[in-house]
């Protein structure tokens, strides 16, 4: 699907597909690489600016989150930013890290205890990052939920 011949109405916010004659009328103006071009819209009639549709994502969608590195939490971690110090917190099992190197170090430590949960994190730069959903085991929060507890009951991990 090319998406230039998909725009989505100001007024209506309908998507609509260009017709043949809006296509040629806007790829030249886009080609020059004009902005501002009015088109009509098939929905409501109305005159409204080209806007180009949205793209849909062409990979699997990334997880910005990390899976958290606790034994027996499936949970994630955000890094919660809008306070000061920011820390990267789990909502699931409510862990807290205030340093980053913190992190890194428990995810190391869980992939060597537990293989499969290397699965949700990649290497970038000799930095953990969260890594692809779908390399995760099917499975991934019942061999979650086997894990032995980690014995550690802070809920400020470093
Ligand atoms: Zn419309
Ligand atoms: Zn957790």
């Amino acid at each position: 699907m090319d998406s230039i011949n998909n725009a989505r109405c100001q007024l209506c916010k309908e998507t609509f597909e260009l017709d043949a004659k809006q296509q040629q009328f806007i790829a030249p103006l886009l080609a020059k690489g004009q902005r501002f071009i009015m088109i009509e819209c098939p929905s409501c009639g109305s005159s409204t600016q080209y806007v180009k549709a949205e793209q849909p994502p062409i990979t699997a969608p990334q997880p910005a989150n990390y899976r958290c590195p606790i034994s027996q939490c499936a949970g994630w971690v955000d890094l919660i930013d809008e306070q000061s110090p920011p820390f990267w917190g789990c909502g699931e099992c409510g862990s807290v890290w205030y340093e980053r190197k913190n992190l890194q170090k428990e995810i190391t430590a869980i992939m060597s205890l537990y293989p499969y949960r290397a699965s949700s994190y990649k290497q970038l730069n000799g930095d953990w990052i969260p890594g692809s959903l779908n390399s995760e085991p099917a499975n991934y929060e019942e061999l979650v939920a086997k894990e032995s507890p980690d014995g550690h009951d802070e809920l400020v991990r470093g």
